[in-house]
């Protein structure tokens, strides 16, 4: 059985202060870690000060993209080295957002997962097709190529820890959710692009979220499915009240 984990990603949204209030109202509502992984994604300004307020709750916090280099003249970027002697467990890596705006590419992602597990951290890779793609028939084989690429290398106990984020790229923001029985379908041919990789077991372990316009009318169905695990909340995770009920759905 696949513990769910619910993330948001708060993207370049909130004020410290808007930040430090959610987090305080909200770390006393996540559910029990043992049943549920609940995440927050904040911008990496806030990290210090919400990794130190979550302490000894069930809230956890994660970063949104990092460097892949442990240190170096790098001006502007973030490394592995530093989220990790803050204690933050997550980091999202290739969000399509940086794919699409800062020129990540399935190469730097997988330069990236790596460093990630050098340094102790649990990457949530995310993935997903463009609407052209999408339309053109070849979902199953781009997500498929951004897997493969994006785990290339990593031992299979790496690859079991691994968090994919199937996000469709015309889903992010839109309103327009997949369906969950489309959303489970990508799921699993990533599940099998896994045990074609590696091997069942693995794929049976690797924990899969879906990320796209989910919210809390939305998200039982999606998590009902077989193949999705948790999700990946963009606008949905602002508020505490949606994001209370989108971590309990993971119930
Ligand atoms: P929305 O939930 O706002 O569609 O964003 C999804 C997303 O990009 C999460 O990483």
């Amino acid at each position: 059985m696949r513990k769910p984990i619910i993330a948001g990603n708060w993207k370049m949204y909130k004020t410290f202060s808007e930040a430090k209030e959610f987090v305080e109202e909200v770390k006393g509502l996540a559910p029990d870690a043992s049943k549920v992984d609940s995440v927050i994604c904040a911008p990496a300004l806030f990290l210090q000060q919400l990794q130190a307020s979550v302490e000894g709750s069930t809230l956890q916090i994660g970063a949104q993209t990092m460097h892949e280099e442990k240190e170096g003249a790098f001006t502007g970027e973030i490394s592995p080295a530093q989220l990790a002697d803050l204690g933050i467990p997550y980091v999202i890596i290739g969000h399509s957002e940086r794919r699409q705006y800062f020129n990540e590419t399935d190469a730097s992602v997988n330069k990236k997962v790596h460093a990630a597990f050098e340094f102790g951290l649990t990457p949530i890779m995310c993935v997903g097709e463009t609407l052209e793609q999408r339309e053109s028939g070849s979902t199953g084989s781009i997500v498929e190529n951004q897997v493969a690429e994006g785990l290339k290398g990593l031992t299979e106990e790496q690859a079991s820890k691994t968090v994919i984020a199937y996000e469709p790229i015309w889903a992010i923001g839109t309103g327009k959710t997949a369906t969950a029985e489309d959303a489970n379908e990508v799921c699993g041919i990533i599940r099998k692009k896994v045990a074609a990789l590696y091997n069942d077991e693995t794929a049976q372990q690797i924990r899969i979220q879906y990320g796209g316009s989910v919210k809390p009318a939305n998200i039982e169905e999606l998590l009902g499915m077989e193949h999705i695990d948790g999700a990946l909340v963009g606008g949905a995770s602002l508020e505490t009240e949606s994001f209370v009920k989108l971590l309990e759905a993971g119930l």
